[in-house]
């Protein structure tokens, strides 16, 4: 029986591009390993994050809209991502913001290792967690599922996706539950938490859109397809995302998954030196390439 292999992505909502690929670049040193546009609305960019590669387990995609609204998480969404930062950097790490003045909160402790959370420039938390695993900062540690009742979806991770329950703390009010991917090489893990909202969430910029989980290969996206089917869990048809396929579906308590492929990977349309840096659309919108590059905001990644 195959199990999931860790995170493969995470996709958020933002406000205007250019902050976004600021913060992202500069304050927390990412790569920006593709720059494409909406599929389904080809005004806005998708701009995708990683490690230089684009490695599965490092990529954090955003639908930049300008006129998104702000968005709040709350139960039955995802509501921090985390990447992980090696324990010896992690001082280092901490002056360096310091000195650049960005906020942050923390150090806290969380299952013995420190977090420190910044918000990006529309208020999205990035938690960065000392790691003894981590070799550099672009991996994720893991992503937190805020959920109402966590008992249906530790079930499916646990019995369905083979992750093992690691423990759980209970800190300020947060009930939080680790679940770890065994044999996963990043993005190993998932916390899934309870607190009190004190508002319903509300999708938008500075919200977490979906969790994707890795298929190291199609053979194994179609046999999660038949697996999730017999659990009583209908996932969307594969769907053809250029650099890997997709399915989706929502778990128990309403966050949405994706299961994605590795392959092809981002320099499927690119030289592997050169990613992101020139705009790459789809074939469908190749042919009105001139009109898409006039209607999306001019972007200067450092
Ligand atoms: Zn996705």
């Amino acid at each position: 029986m195959t199990t999931i292999p860790g995170i493969h992505h995470v996709t958020a909502i933002s406000g205007p591009p250019q902050d976004n690929v600021d913060f992202y670049t500069g304050t927390l040193r990412q790569k920006l390993v593709k720059k494409t546009v909406n599929f389904d609305d080809p005004g806005t960019y998708h701009l995708y994050y990683g490690d230089k590669a684009g490695s599965p387990g490092t990529i954090l995609t955003f639908f930049p809209f300008t006129d998104a609204g702000p968005g709040r998480a709350g139960p039955g969404m995802a509501s921090a991502y985390a990447y992980a930062v090696p324990k010896a950097q992690f001082d280092d790490m901490m002056g360096q913001l310091a000195l650049q003045a960005v906020d942050f909160a923390g150090p806290v402790e969380r299952f013995g290792a420190r977090v420190i959370t910044l918000r990006d420039p529309d208020g999205a938390p990035v938690e960065l967690i000392e790691s003894d695993e981590a070799q550099d900062s672009h991996g994720f540690h893991s992503v937190t599922l805020w959920e109402n009742n966590p008992a249906p979806t530790i079930k499916l991770l646990t019995e369905a996706f083979g992750y093992q329950v690691e423990g759980h703390e209970k800190h300020g009010g947060v009930e939080r539950h680790r679940l770890i991917a065994p044999g996963a090489e990043r993005g190993r893990i998932i916390d899934v938490i309870r607190k009190e909202a004190s508002a319903k969430g509300r999708p938008g910029a500075g919200t977490i859109h979906h969790i994707a989980f890795r298929a190291k290969t199609q053979g194994d996206q179609n046999a999660w397809i038949e697996r999730l089917a017999e659990i009583g869990h209908r996932t969307t048809e594969v769907i053809d995302r250029q650099y890997f396929n997709a399915i989706y579906f929502r778990e128990p308590g309403g966050v949405l998954f994706e299961i994605a492929t590795d392959p092809p990977g981002f320099a499927v349309d690119e030289p592997a030196e050169t990613l992101g840096q020139a705009l790459k659309l789809p074939a469908q919108y190749e042919p009105m390439r001139a009109r898409i590059e006039r209607v999306l905001p001019p972007l200067r990644v450092r």
